[in-house]
């Protein structure tokens, strides 16, 4: 077992890109993000022309909405339009996918960042009076940008600035505001306490918003569930501007928002977590396999051995192509990322019982506490500063495309075998595989709107990510990412084809400009959300039965 050495930490001091080149693995998280220092100046011209000018309508319809926030909130709040050179700097410090950001790309008339919950009900107050969409964005992450694009004349309110988190170790709970991201929390957590965390995503500058809203996985899933799992109340403003905790928006809006995608049903301000009690220490480790290493027979024998290990166990698998040891050939690595809640003397014999195929040893083991192991799954090297948990994103690093499934049977050998040969065709491409059982068995599929429990034996993401501009390669990457989830067909759940909502995806169904259709959003609501699908329309149309709140994926009223 290695302690992390202070020695080398000086090495790794936030510069932040090391996180991927050292791990060498995907430039996933924010933090592993390629440094972007300063926005290329021909990133924002392209636009800055064309909306300065904006048609006379719009300008006017925008002069009212403005003159309606003066009118409505306490204080005026920070707003941001064309006409404002720090525009596309704001707009884009939170866009994640460079896919939509380019010049035709369609922008808001404005973008409002409340630093005060009166200012998100005047947001939605004079959104709604003036005939306005409204996007909400926390963290900016939504893979398919609909915190921050829409084809109808609309305004990003932005949560950024309303982003504290408030711990309460006596009952062990916390608020935290919906602008914070996943890694200011852990942090805020990590400075308070080394004995209690949180279940939540491994990637730090994930926004609390959509995150929760969406369900929100992590490695501690296996012990405690999903973060929805773990929250007790939340603060929301409703279609009317009116703010409502737990209490006053009742049971049913209260389990709507908790896996069913917030922006559906109001503007989340901040939610109340359960913290969780970590041991001091936890054990992490990366093993490796190339196909030559004998990658498939571990990756095939993880799949009946790690939802069944016990709770404290995750081990977490990412795939990737690499260069093979013969000139020329490609092949494909196989990541196998642990984390357990105890020491390793506890866990290698433990693994080695269970999974004795993945052959860890001692020296793969790093005993850590709960709050650098954060930074650990973040794919940051040991030593990393804890800081890098606060570190936000200037601008989108990549383009990317990713879809989701659910495999509830193993995939036999020649079936990985033949997927080899498709990712080694396409080169940029990454999978990650999550475990679930453990906790995840014990919930039911109603609790919350999210419904993939028991039964399942894993999740996969496929995730496909490139650098260069142009619609030509953009297109081409997508085909690709479609024809990978085609061939996919025979080993995933089927009827539906179960897709993870926080992993959005708009080739599954969608519904385009002003209109959400019942029977099209059915399609993408089975796959998201099985039968809670029917309770969500059914608070939908309780709480916002105009449709005020809405996107290409969001619920419905009857
Ligand atoms: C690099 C990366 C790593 C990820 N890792 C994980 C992971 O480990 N586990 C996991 O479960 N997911 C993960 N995700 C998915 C992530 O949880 C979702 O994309 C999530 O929706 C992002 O939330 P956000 O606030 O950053 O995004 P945003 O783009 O701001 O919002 C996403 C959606 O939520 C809505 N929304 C945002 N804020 C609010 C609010 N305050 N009230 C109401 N609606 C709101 C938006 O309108 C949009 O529909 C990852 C995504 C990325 C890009």
């Amino acid at each position: 077992m290695k302690e992390p050495s202070s020695a080398i930490i000086p090495f790794f001091v936030s510069f932040l890109w090391l996180c991927s080149t050292v791990h060498s693995i995907l430039p996933f998280c924010a933090s592993l993000d390629p440094p972007i220092k300063t926005i290329p100046t021909s990133w924002t011209s392209s636009f800055n022309d064309s909306l300065k000018f904006l048609p006379k309508k719009s300008q006017q319809v925008l002069n009212d909405f403005i003159q309606c926030l003066g009118e409505t909130s306490q204080s005026n709040p920070p707003i941001y339009t064309p006409q404002n050179t720090s525009f596309p700097h704001v707009l884009l410090s939170l866009i994640k996918n460079r896919r939509y950001f380019t010049p035709t790309t369609p922008k808001p008339l404005a973008i409002v960042a409340p630093t005060h919950e009166s200012h998100v009900q005047a947001t939605v107050i004079c959104t709604k009076r003036h005939g306005l969409q409204i996007r909400i964005r926390s963290g900016g992450h939504d893979y398919e940008g609909l915190s921050y694009v829409s084809d109808l004349p609309f305004v990003v309110l932005d949560m950024f600035n309303l982003r504290s988190v408030d711990m309460n170790l006596e009952d062990e709970s916390a608020w935290v505001q919906a602008g914070a991201t996943i890694g200011e929390l852990y942090y805020a957590i990590g400075q308070k306490s080394k004995v209690h965390g949180f279940a939540a995503g491994s990637c730090p500058s994930v926004g609390i918003g959509g995150h929760f809203s969406g369900g929100g996985y992590g490695p501690l899933m296996r012990k405690y569930g999903l973060t929805v799992d773990n929250v007790e109340d939340a603060k929301l403003v409703n279609v009317n501007g009116r703010i409502l905790d737990r209490n006053t928006m009742g049971e049913d809006l209260f389990w709507a928002i908790r896996g069913g995608g917030g922006a559906s049903f109001g503007v989340i301000l901040s939610w109340k977590i359960k913290l969780i009690r970590v041991p001091p220490k936890v054990t992490m480790f990366n093993v490796r396999r190339t196909l030559e290493e004998g990658a498939t027979d571990v990756l095939h024998r993880w799949q009946y051995v790690a939802p069944k290990l016990p709770e404290d166990i995750f081990i977490r698998v990412g795939i990737q192509v690499k260069n093979s040891s013969q000139e020329g050939k490609k092949t494909v690595q196989v990541l196998f990322t642990g984390q357990f809640l105890g020491q390793s003397d506890k866990l290698v014999p433990l693994v080695n019982e269970r999974f004795p195929e993945l052959g860890l040893q001692q020296k793969d083991c790093f005993e850590m506490s709960w709050i650098e192991s954060t930074v650990f799954m973040a794919a940051c090297p040991i030593g990393t500063p804890i800081d890098v948990l606060l570190s936000r994103p200037k601008a989108p690093a990549i383009f990317f495309k990713s879809k989701s499934d659910y495999v509830k049977e193993p995939i036999p050998k020649h079936g990985f075998k033949s997927i080899w040969k498709k990712l080694i065709k396409i080169e940029k491409v990454w999978m990650q595989l999550n475990p679930y059982g453990g906790r995840m068995s014990e919930i039911s599929e109603s609790a919350t709107p999210f419904p993939h429990r028991a039964g399942n034996l894993y999740s996969v993401q496929y995730f496909i990510s490139w650098m260069e501009e142009g619609i030509k390669t953009t297109n081409h990457y997508i085909k690709l990412s479609r024809k990978l989830y085609t061939s996919m067909a025979p080993f995933v759940s089927k009827n539906p084809r179960e897709a993870l909502q926080n992993y959005r995806d708009l080739d599954i169904g969608t519904n385009l400009r002003n209109h959400t259709n019942f029977h099209k959003a059915r399609l993408y609501g089975r796959k998201y959300f099985k039968y809670n699908f029917d309770r969500l329309v059914q608070v939908k149309t309780m709480v916002d039965p105009q449709d005020f709140f809405k996107h290409e994926q969001s619920i419905p009223p009857l």
